[in-house]
């Protein structure tokens, strides 16, 4: 009988994953352990794994609305109050969630290593409300309201009912996202290209390798020698080049990875 290639892959995938899981950890502690330099790149797996909604559906909707009536510096132009109203419920709709065990891990190895550095795609907060500090936002912070007119930034800290206003010049303020046909925030992606540059073992984690430019980042850093490591449960564009692939959700992965990393210190 002929079994179409992609079911034998995935068959093989699973397989070794379910044996190996404990080995795989063990040799990523291992790799974490020599470095010195690590940079951490996140996306919107691991926020999935908390509950953020962050997947169109199969009606190409991007929580029940129209990415380019929400997500456009036109569709902000056109009619920002509905643009606010779509970004004030994504809002309210984090306020509920919480950081899951990969995002408190990773906060927590910016303690333990020298230099640990998170570039991440996602705009939702989680990374800090964990502990984050070194992180670099790929696709801004959805927190911060920006001044249209002075580019002044606020953090918010509540959901606000109205759209915010810049306290500075009383101008309209718009999220502070990037969208659709814009660019990344100044400096940012230069940072990330300069971090994946140095680090010695990279973490590529819960990211499709699919938008760039921020999937050019994970072959940049092997392309400069580092170790790069992928956890997502599914296979990816970049699953063939990673030096190891590990094919379990974040959540489970790094509190296994950091009680592992313990037990080498503790030898
Ligand atoms: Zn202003």
């Amino acid at each position: 009988m002929l079994v179409p290639m992609q079911s034998v892959k995935e068959c093989c995938y699973n397989a070794a994953m379910n044996d190996n899981f404990p080995q795989m950890c063990e040799r990523l502690a291992n790799e974490l352990r020599k470095a010195s330099r690590i940079l951490c790149l996140t996306g919107a797996g691991v926020s999935a794994e908390s509950g953020v909604p962050t997947f169109r559906d199969a009606e190409g909707l991007w929580e029940g609305a129209r990415p380019e009536e929400v997500a456009t510096p036109e569709a902000f132009e056109r009619d920002p109050d509905h643009v606010w109203r779509f970004y004030l419920a994504r809002r309210q709709n984090l306020v509920a969630v919480r950081p899951n065990p990969a995002h408190e891990v990773i906060g927590r190895f910016e303690q333990i290593f020298p230099e640990f550095d998170v570039v991440t795609q996602n705009v939702d907060g989680l990374h800090q409300q964990a502990g984050s500090e070194r992180i670099q936002c790929l696709h801004g912070d959805i927190w911060i309201d920006r001044c249209t007119e002075c580019g002044h930034e606020e953090r918010a800290t509540s959901v606000a009912e109205a759209r915010p206003m810049c306290p500075k010049c009383g101008e309209p303020s718009r999220p502070g996202v990037v969208w659709f046909g814009e660019m990344l925030p100044p400096g940012v992606f230069e940072r990330a290209v300069e971090l994946a540059s140095l680090a010695e073992v990279v973490l590529v984690v819960g990211t499709s390798s699919q938008v760039y430019p921020a999937a050019s980042l994970a072959d940049f850093a092997k392309r400069n020698g580092a170790f790069v490591a992928e956890i997502n449960p599914n296979a990816t564009a970049f699953s063939a080049s990673a030096d190891l692939v590990i094919p379990r959700e974040a959540g489970k992965m790094f509190p296994e990875l950091e009680s592992r990393l313990a037990k080498i210190v503790q030898k």
